[in-house]
């Protein structure tokens, strides 16, 4: 037997119940009004009215008005309520014929269609869960595309040069020299620094990347980092300095990604302040944590500080200078302390320094 659709089992209920009640007040009625009518007329005779002659047709006359009123109630009422339910089981169903049409659209990758708001709440939360759903997968395809689409162009930069490169070696204009094989070399570092950084990206992009917050004392953390850097730079012309207070509050935070942040901070700062210092600083306002580097260097122009946290994006600076960024490490990084509950700000004088903190929520 072939399943009902919901419309026809909505109607059928109705018409169920509009039957049950139909036929309960015709069997009750039946059963009394009769009783009742001759009760009456015994009554009537009792006060002295003489009935004996009519009493026989009264009572035929109203058998047949209760039987036609009868026929009529059921006829109007039945076809009356047999059409409304016929109509708001078609209402129901509207907004469900609807959904299935935009969730069809959807599975298709027509990812912008939406559900309009429904007057059913039930119905109306489906359709706003479904909207964030689709908005979600909208966001990640988005997203998909725009890091294809940089992607092919950052490649392509290093695979001309080595291509230009290798074919002028093999064909005999260009003499192969150490310089050479070492530009070579950096070019393919480069690459692979670039697949590196571009696996991470994507993970923290797509969300896949696991965050797993703890009560996180910073004080250890932040010390061991700045020993670290300070050990690899000794030579260099910039000092490194901690500055923590006596008292730092726990946050509730992945050491591990929070560890990630600092290193690309410093090593940005590292990179872009050839002399001077970088200061590592922590204090904690109402309901967060801020840790902040600050460093001495180059600075970043005021029209380039709105997009240091967009992936691929070197200042003009940094392209010239061969730095040997990605562009990826402060993308990276935001999307870092986005998951973990926090911001991320920058500011900077070109030529004075840039300040880079961000917030973490406490413990
Ligand atoms: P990269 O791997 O190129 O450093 P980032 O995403 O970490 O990529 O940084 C993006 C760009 O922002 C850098 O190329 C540089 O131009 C600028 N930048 C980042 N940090 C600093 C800093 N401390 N001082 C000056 N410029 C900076």
């Amino acid at each position: 037997m072939a399943k009902l659709g919901l419309r026809s089992r909505l109607f059928l209920s109705h018409l169920v119940v509009m039957m049950v009640g139909l036929s309960t007040l015709l069997i009750v009625n039946k059963l009394f009004s009769p009783r009742l009518f001759v009760l009456h007329l015994e009554q009537l005779e009792g006060s002295g009215f003489n009935l004996l002659l009519v009493r026989q047709r009264l009572v035929e006359g109203f058998d047949y008005a209760w039987s036609r009123g009868a026929f009529w109630s059921v006829a109007v009422g039945g076809t009356a309520a047999g059409g409304l339910s016929y109509l708001v089981s078609k209402r129901i169903m509207q907004p469900l014929v609807q959904i299935e049409n935009v969730t069809q659209k959807v599975a298709a990758g027509h990812l912008e269609e939406r559900l309009p708001s429904s007057e059913i709440p039930e119905l109306n939360r489906l359709a706003l869960s479904f909207n964030h759903m689709a908005a979600n997968l909208e966001g990640v395809e988005q997203r998909r595309r725009e890091l294809v689409s940089d992607l092919t162009h950052e490649l392509r930069t290093p695979l001309t040069v080595v291509e230009g490169y290798l074919e002028g070696l093999a064909d005999g204009t260009i003499a192969p020299s150490t310089d050479i094989y070492q530009r070579l070399a950096r070019e393919t570092a480069r690459l692979q620094q670039l697949v590196n950084d571009l696996q991470e990206l994507s993970q923290t992009e797509a969300g896949y990347l696991p965050i797993h917050t703890q009560s996180l004392d910073l004080r250890p953390l932040l010390k061991s980092l700045v020993e670290r850097f300070s050990d690899q730079l000794v030579e260099g012309g910039t000092v490194l300095k901690l500055n923590l207070p006596a008292d730092l509050p726990s946050a509730l935070a992945d050491p591990q990604r929070v560890e990630q942040v600092l290193i690309n901070l410093l090593g940005n700062a590292f990179r872009y302040t050839p002399e001077g210092s970088i200061t590592v600083s922590a204090w904690s306002e109402t309901d967060k944590l801020w840790i902040a580097v600050q460093d001495t260097g180059y600075g970043i122009a005021p029209e380039d500080l709105p997009h240091v946290f967009e992936r691929f994006w070197r200042s003009d600076r940094s392209r010239d200078r061969h730095s040997g960024g990605t562009g990826i490490g402060l993308s990276i990084s935001r999307r870092l302390v986005e998951l973990q509950g926090g911001t991320i700000h920058v500011e900077s004088k070109p030529g004075k320094g840039s300040t880079f903190r961000f917030s973490l929520p406490l413990a």
